[in-house]
């Protein structure tokens, strides 16, 4: 069977990471979840005192920074050259911040190289804002996960409530239409759905029955080779 590449794209907290991971090991593939680089660049600058707009700095602070995913359960571990980051990037700080590093343009460029590397090979699954559109314009199965924001502050809240973090309902339904606002209005690969994407509203569905729709998607195209 033919190894493809699978781009799953979508505003904030619709469900990429879990569905993504969750079909990947089903079918054996590797899984890369890009906002996790951009994340872990935005944490890098935190800690470096490197202003979050500074592109030239940005890209400076880039070329001292490896980033590797490691496999293990229940989710993958990641580290910014060998400081593991896994927890510390999911903070509020870094979830707020980071729409600001992923406008840059230097840091564009280099994470889309590096993602670009990552899925060369075939066999897996992509997951992010601009995998279908920029990343991996050639996809073979591209889908665009979508939910009302109130759902996905509901789970972001479930989230965060098992992590000990106790942001109110409300300021999530904020964050995560700022953040949305941000991520769809920059001037370089903006979230938005590629035209032979698929959508998927996820708002009324639980993971089960979305990855058994993206499955079927997957099945369908495979069909056709
Ligand atoms: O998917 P996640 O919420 O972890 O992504 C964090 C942030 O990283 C997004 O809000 C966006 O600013 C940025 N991002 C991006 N392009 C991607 C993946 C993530 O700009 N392919």
């Amino acid at each position: 069977m033919k190894q493809i590449q699978i781009a799953i794209d979508g505003p904030a907290s619709a469900g990429k990471s879990t569905v993504a991971k969750i079909v990947a090991k089903k079918l054996h593939y590797i899984y890369c979840d890009t906002g996790a680089m951009y994340r872990t660049v935005t944490y890098a600058a935190l800690k470096n005192k490197v202003a979050l707009d500074d592109d030239q700095a940005l890209k400076a602070l880039l070329s001292k920074i490896e980033i590797k995913f490691v496999p293990a359960e229940p989710e993958q571990r990641v580290f910014l050259n060998d400081e593991e980051v896994t927890s510390i990037i999911r903070t509020p700080e870094i979830t707020n911040n980071v729409s600001v590093v992923s406008a840059q343009p230097s840091v564009r460029a280099d994470l889309t190289k590096r993602q670009q590397k990552i899925a060369a090979q075939g066999g897996i699954v992509m997951d992010g804002r601009d995998i279908g559109t920029t990343v991996l314009p050639s996809a073979d199965v591209k889908i665009f996960l979508v939910a009302s924001v109130h759902e996905r502050a509901v789970r972001r809240f479930k989230e965060n409530q098992e992590k000990g973090i106790n942001t109110p309902l409300d300021v999530l339904e904020k964050e995560i239409e700022e953040r949305d606002y941000k991520d769809s209005h920059r001037e370089i690969s903006p979230l938005t759905q590629a035209h032979d994407a698929i959508e998927v509203d996820t708002t009324s569905l639980n993971i089960d029955q979305v990855v058994e729709k993206i499955l079927e998607i997957i099945k369908q195209k495979e069909n056709q080779y």
